[in-house]
């Protein structure tokens, strides 16, 4: 029989004590609250004592939402996603973590919403070696870490990049009422971005798209493709059938993806389509949990959200990496308004902008850009120096232009000089029309440029201009059939080898004209 060895009393004791001591007593914090009530998006829960604002909550349910508010007995939070029906009693978990995304190289040529969740059909799998987490809200660069704004990003726009030039690093208003041409012009910018020109780095595009309609936003992504311009661009979206809170974070999110390619040095143009329904999706959030409203019902802090978001745009110095965002916010008028409550504090926050009017839009005149209104503050530093010089003079007769338009309703009787002048402005206003997705290099631009003042259209009816334009285009094109720059490239340190160049291709092309 097999004997039994008893512990006596005192190794039992002795074991109990061993095993007592062992025993992990630490106690580990899981900060949860519990759900009061939820209504319209934004819930109500109490017991989450130790959250900050903006910071991502996680349900039991696995849905997700981000803090609003924060008082003594109780927290509010909005919803980004409802996984399944949220319920007084779900129990809601803090991370400790301020909303942030996860980005990687992958995310180029893909359309996501605002949690990055790929919404084109596809698969999103990072790459691991160049994954990063990025806060959604981020302090802007210091002005210690800014560079100036020295390199154009060419629009590929006549009448932008000749009169209203936009430097890398700016922020760069497009206003207007609706259906002014507002999107298309911040399309063909990001499809003109294909052509690498003049040597320049190449530009990462973000299309941020805030409250637009899903068939909208469908064409749009069709016509990127259709140039093959979504091989460098990404679409951020958050459609008027999402959440609230999405159309609230996508524009902060498509800045945080272009921060992550501005800090590795790369240049990024961001479009903001557009923010008056961001400043809605705003407004609709704070009337919600509650906030005072100020003036047109938006929050007192309208203004600072839209400064925060814009500030972060910047070129940044050399030993910063050399990296920029270009910001193009885009804001819709009501009836040509331009001091509404938005639209002012916007365009106080931007460089400048584009301000595209319904009137011209219909009498044809597209882009619909009224040149007189608008302005770029630093652009001008970012032109190349033919540019510089060629545009300026455009810039006055425009202007000149302008003045005795007005003068010529009370007065029929104008000397000879301000006829011509006249008569220049009319072949100007019809030279910087353009129509869609048919973007100018710069030496094309300049060539332009170079053939209005030298008066190569003077002589040319009204209605024979456009046609005179694209013979010349057609003209240099073969002539340059590989790269057209070739042109400018070939002379780009001597002002007048240009010039005598241009003179000369001038010259020939007026002899096919005489010949035909
Ligand atoms: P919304 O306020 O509705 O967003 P929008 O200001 O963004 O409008 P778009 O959608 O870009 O305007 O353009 C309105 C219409 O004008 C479109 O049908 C577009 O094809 C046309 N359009 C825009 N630019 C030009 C142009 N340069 N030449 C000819 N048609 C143009
Ligand atoms: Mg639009």
């Amino acid at each position: 029989m097999k004997k039994i060895n008893f512990m006596n009393p005192d190794e039992i004791i002795q074991e109990i004590e061993k095993k007592l001591w062992t025993i992990n007593t630490k106690s580990k914090l899981t900060n949860f609250g519990i759900v009061e009530s939820v209504t319209d998006e934004i819930v109500t829960v109490s017991g989450l004592s130790n959250v900050g604002y903006y910071e991502k909550v996680e349900f039991d349910n696995g849905s997700i939402g981000f803090v609003l508010d924060i008082s003594e007995d109780r927290v509010l939070i909005i919803l980004l996603n409802t996984i399944k029906n949220i319920n007084c009693g779900t129990k809601v978990f803090s991370t400790g973590k301020v909303l942030d995304i996860t980005i990687s190289n992958e995310i180029i040529g893909r359309v996501v919403d605002a949690l990055l969740q790929p919404i084109d059909g596809k698969p999103l799998v990072h790459e691991i070696s160049s994954t990063k987490h990025y806060p959604i809200e981020r302090y802007a660069p210091g002005i210690t870490q800014r560079g100036t704004v020295n390199t154009p990003l060419k629009t590929g726009i006549k009448a932008i990049d000749i009169l209203i030039p936009i430097g890398r690093g700016q922020r760069e208003l497009l206003i207007g009422d609706r259906g002014t041409g507002k999107t298309s012009i911040a399309i063909d910018t990001i499809i003109n971005q294909k052509k690498i020109d003049m040597g320049l780095k190449k530009v990462i595009c973000i299309y941020c798209s805030i409250g637009q309609k899903k068939s909208n936003l469908a064409s749009i992504v069709a016509q990127l493709k259709k140039f093959q311009a979504m091989e460098y661009t990404i679409v951020v979206a958050a459609t008027a059938s999402d959440p609230v809170a999405m159309q609230y974070i996508s524009p902060l999110v498509a800045c945080s993806i272009g921060e992550y390619f501005m800090d590795k040095g790369e240049d990024v143009l961001i479009i903001y389509d557009d923010l008056i329904k961001h400043a809605w999706s705003y407004r609709q959030i704070s009337l919600l949990i509650k906030r005072p409203a100020g003036r047109e019902a938006y929050p007192g802090d309208i203004f600072y959200l839209h400064s925060r978001l814009l500030e972060r745009a910047a070129k940044m110095s050399d030993k910063n990496g050399g990296g920029s965002i270009t910001a193009l916010p885009i804001v819709e008028t009501q009836e040509n308004d331009l001091s509404a409550y938005i639209p002012t504090n916007i365009i106080s926050i931007t460089d400048g902008q584009i301000y595209l009017e319904y009137d011209l839009f219909n009498l044809g005149i597209r882009p619909a850009i009224n040149v007189g209104l608008s302005v770029s503050r630093v652009g001008g530093k970012a032109q190349t120096k033919f540019m510089k010089e060629l545009a300026g003079s455009i810039r006055l007769e425009l202007s000149r232009f302008r003045e005795l338009q007005s003068f010529i309703q009370f007065d029929n009787e104008l000397e000879k000089i301000s006829l011509q002048k006249i008569e220049r402005g009319k072949r100007i206003t019809e030279i910087l029309k353009q129509s869609q997705y048919d973007t100018y290099s710069e030496a094309l631009e300049l060539l332009l440029v170079f053939s209005i003042t030298n008066g190569l259209f003077d002589n040319v009816s009204i209605a024979d201009v456009i046609i005179i334009e694209q013979k010349l285009v057609n003209f240099i094109k073969t002539k340059y059939p590989k790269n057209l720059n070739e042109l400018l490239m070939s002379n780009k340190t001597n002002y007048n080898t240009l010039k005598s160049e241009l003179e000369k291709e001038l010259k020939d092309f007026k002899a096919t004209l005489n010949t035909k």
